[in-house]
C-alpha cells in the first residue's frame, strides 16, 4: 500500500467498519471487565527515559527534549510496576501504544506492526496463576460479548466464533518443543481450537527467572487459535536489586540507561508484581478472521512498509 489511493480505498472497505465494530465491542468489553474486577485505568506514558530493552532485533526511536534523551514506548513494563508503588492500588492496566521500529523482514508473519496497542495489566502481591485466572475471565468475556453484539458484522466478515473453555490449558515450553521442534509456538497454534497458555520463556530481565532452579522462567505468554498466534506477553517480574542487576549483564542491558529504575530497587522500593500485555490489533484480527493485521487497521504501521498518512 504505497499511494494515497490505495490509502484511501484501505480506509473506505466496506469490511473496515465491521472490523471497527468489533474492535469496539471489544474493547467495551476489556473495560467493563477491568472496571467490574477493580483494576484501575491509568493514562500510559509515549515518552520516557527509560523503556522495555526488547530483547531482539530493532530500531532504537528516541528525541531529545530540553537535553533529555526520551524514548518512544516499547512497552510500559517498568512504568507499570511501579505505579502499584501506590499503597492504595493494587491492580492497574494502560491502553498503551508502543513503538517498535521492526526490522522489515517481519513484514509478512500477518502480525507484526511498528505501531501498536496493548493492553497492559500488572497486579501487586499475586502471583502468575492469579494473573491467569483474570486473563481466562477476561478473554472469556469477549468472546461472549463480541459474539453477542456482533452477530451481523461477523457474519458479513463470514467469521464463526467459537466460545473457548476455561479455564485455557496451560503447556510448558519445554514439553511443545519437544513435540514440536523449535517452530512448537506456530504448529501448537494452528492445531488449537481454543487460546491456550504456554509458560517458561528466556526473554528481557524483568521476568522472574526462579532462584532454586536457574534458567525456569515464571512467564507466559497466550496463543490465539487456528495459527493466528501470539496474543499476549507477561509474567511475574523481578523486584529484587541483586537479581535484576545480574539478569542486566546477563542480556547485555545498557544499565546506566536505566539508572533511575535500579535507584529504587537497590532500596528494595519495586512492588512485587505480575502482569502481562495483549496485543489489540492482534486480538481484533483473530476475532475478525482476518489475514493480515494491516487489515485491520485504518493507518497500517507495517515494519518496512512506506507511510502514507
Ligand atoms: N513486556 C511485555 C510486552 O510488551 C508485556 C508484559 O510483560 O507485561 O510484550
Ligand atoms: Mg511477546
Amino acid at each position: 500500500m504505497t499511494t494515497v489511493q490505495d490509502a484511501l480505498s484501505h480506509i473506505a472497505a466496506e469490511d473496515m467498519r465491521h472490523i471497527m465494530r468489533v474492535q469496539s465491542a471489544a474493547l467495551k468489553a476489556i473495560h467493563d471487565y477491568m472496571y467490574s474486577n477493580g483494576v484501575l485505568q491509568s493514562m500510559p506514558v509515549i515518552l520516557s527515559p527509560m523503556t522495555d530493552p526488547l530483547n531482539h532485533p530493532h530500531f532504537d526511536a528516541n528525541v531529545e527534549y530540553y537535553g533529555q534523551r526520551l524514548q518512544l514506548t516499547k512497552s510500559m513494563i517498568l512504568q507499570k510496576q511501579l505505579s502499584l508503588f501506590n499503597g492504595g492500588m493494587d491492580k492497574v492496566y494502560f491502553m498503551s501504544p508502543n513503538v517498535r521500529l521492526e526490522e522489515a523482514r517481519l513484514r509478512d508473519t500477518g502480525r507484526h506492526l511498528f505501531e501498536f496497542t496493548q493492553v497492559d495489566i500488572e497486579l501487586k502481591d499475586r502471583t502468575k496463576k492469579d494473573f491467569m485466572q483474570l486473563v481466562d475471565g477476561m478473554l472469556a468475556y469477549i468472546y461472549e460479548f463480541v459474539v453477542r453484539e456482533c452477530l451481523d458484522e461477523l457474519k458479513a466478515l463470514g467469521r464463526e466464533l467459537k466460545l473457548p473453555t476455561v479455564p485455557l490449558k496451560v503447556y510448558e515450553s519445554e514439553e511443545l518443543k519437544d513435540r514440536y521442534g523449535e517452530q512448537f509456538e506456530t504448529i501448537a497454534s494452528e492445531k488449537a481450537e481454543d487460546p491456550f497458555w504456554i509458560t517458561n520463556f528466556r526473554r528481557e530481565f524483568y521476568d522472574r527467572e526462579d532462584k532454586e532452579r536457574r534458567g525456569y522462567f515464571h512467564n507466559y505468554d497466550v496463543f490465539w487459535p487456528e495459527g493466528y498466534g501470539e496474543a499476549l506477553s507477561g509474567g511475574e517480574r523481578e523486584y529484587e536489586h541483586d537479581e535484576i542487576i545480574r539478569k542486566m549483564k546477563e542480556r547485555s542491558t545498557d544499565i546506566g540507561a536505566y539508572a533511575t529504575y535500579l535507584s529504587v530497587s537497590e532500596k528494595g522500593l519495586i512492588p512485587r508484581t505480575v502482569g502481562g500485555g495483549l496485543g489489540v490489533e492482534r486480538m481484533v484480527r483473530y476475532l475478525t478472521g482476518q489475514r493480515h493485521i494491516r487489515d485491520v487497521t485504518m493507518f497500517p504501521r507495517v515494519p518496512g512498509e512506506k507511510v502514507v498518512f
